[in-house]
């Protein structure tokens, strides 16, 4: 294998030379990965703490998915939608089987599905509550994150994100995150959905007030609006549930997925539908070369079935309830809040104090990989199948990087 030529310090140079800069990773190269746990190209170990961005809630490497992965690319791997193939019609009978979702939309990233459910929720306002051609608004909210597309880093408020990428689409409308009463004074007869993240990801696990939800999904029903719960990071047990809508007892019109549905394997998105919002959809209205793919459908169908017998989301939310308890514990002055639910957990620091940057740094040192979100958030989120004694280590690592050692 061409890394065992390279050391750590090569491959980070190649690295840099030759790539785009649009990331800025921390300076570990990473070669294997088993459960929770990462091993560099020195053949250090690591907790994995970001299960890359929950894409593999389900662990690194499950073998029950390679194996699918493995069977299914040595059969039949891509059709395109131009035929069919004998694994799309299983993994719409068995997501929608475990989502109660009535039809399905297959893509390959988050942001495609965004763009997908963006172009569905248009158009069922068109065909089917009769607004203006090209005066549907949408409702999104600050601070959010759906993606990396033109369209989606148009109604983005991170500057770093959308500022020099313009010009961008119109028909968005952005309201503070939490404030349904907001929310309610954007909605005009030409509103078609509002699209909200239920616990903000990349924002730093911002989690709403309790209730914001239950209103918004009032205020939908209410004035005839598509509720579009964007679950790619928070979806598949992150948060301790199948979804993080069902915290607060409701129901998504369009629920979005991706990330872990393919356990980490292979990019896989979908939109779900409860209504009849992709029914709209007619034969050259959208479309992907890629999207529902029998390579993916296997993987899928692999990764929500080991997902489920594996009681991943029940091991979320006792880990990630004993996880929280634990950081609640930390003593540190430079700590402002912890804050988390299931599994999907951060650490607020004072902007007063040191970076996150520096404390994902000391924790690297210490054998933890997490990534700041902003300069002042880390946010905790390992593979759901995370145990006690594991846990017990990452609490024991933390607490030694923030109130012993290397803290700033
Ligand atoms: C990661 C993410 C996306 C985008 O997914 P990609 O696969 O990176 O395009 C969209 N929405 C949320 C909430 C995400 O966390």
């Amino acid at each position: 294998m061409a890394t065992q030529q390279h050391t750590t310090a090569q491959l980070i140079d190649i690295e840099s030379r030759l790539g785009a800069h649009n990331y800025h990773p921390l300076d570990v190269v990473l070669t294997r990965g088993e459960g929770v746990w990462v091993w560099d190209v020195d053949g250090k170990r690591y907790l994995d703490c970001l299960s890359a961005y929950s894409a593999v809630n389900q662990g690194h490497c499950h073998p029950v998915i390679g194996k699918a992965l493995m069977e299914q690319a040595q059969r039949l791997t891509l059709t395109s939608r131009a035929f069919r193939n004998d694994q799309l019609p299983l993994f719409y009978e068995e997501i929608c089987a475990l989502t109660r979702s009535h039809k399905v939309l297959p893509m390959n990233s988050g942001a495609e599905a965004v763009e997908t459910a963006i172009k569905a929720v248009r158009k069922w306002g068109y065909d089917e509550k009769g607004i203006a051609e090209d005066a549907a608004e949408i409702i999104v909210c600050e601070n959010g994150f759906h993606g990396r597309t033109i369209t989606i880093v148009g109604f983005s408020t991170d500057p770093v994100a959308r500022e020099g990428f313009g010009p961008f689409a119109p028909g968005f409308r952005c309201v503070p995150f939490g404030d349904a009463a907001a929310l309610e004074a954007a909605i005009t007869p030409n509103t078609v959905a509002c699209l909200i993240e239920p616990i903000q990801g990349e924002a730093g696990v911002i989690i709403p007030p309790d209730g914001y939800l239950r209103t918004v999904r009032e205020l939908c029903t209410r004035h005839d609006i598509m509720l579009l719960l964007d679950e790619i990071q928070t979806g598949l047990g992150r948060t301790g549930k199948l979804f993080a809508e069902e915290h607060e007892g409701i129901e998504a019109d369009v629920t979005l997925v991706g990330k872990a549905l393919s356990g980490g394997f292979y990019p896989m998105s979908a939109v779900l539908s409860n209504r009849e919002v992709l029914g709209v959809l007619k034969p050259g209205n959208h479309g992907s070369t890629f999207g529902g793919n029998p390579l993916a459908c296997a993987v899928a169908r692999a990764a929500l079935k080991v997902l489920i017998e594996e009681g991943m989301i029940d091991n979320a939310r006792i880990q990630g309830d004993y996880l929280l308890e634990g950081l609640r514990g930390l003593r540190h002055p430079g700590i402002r809040e912890v804050r988390g639910r299931g599994l999907m957990l951060a650490i607020e620091l004072d902007p007063a104090g040191a970076a996150a940057r520096v404390y994902s740094e000391a924790l690297m040192q210490a054998g933890v990989l997490c990534k700041e979100t902003h300069t002042h958030t880390l946010r905790l989120a390992p593979p759901l199948v995370i145990n006690r004694a594991e846990v017990d280590w990452l609490l024991q690592t933390i607490t030694e990087v923030f109130e012993h050692r290397t803290a700033p």
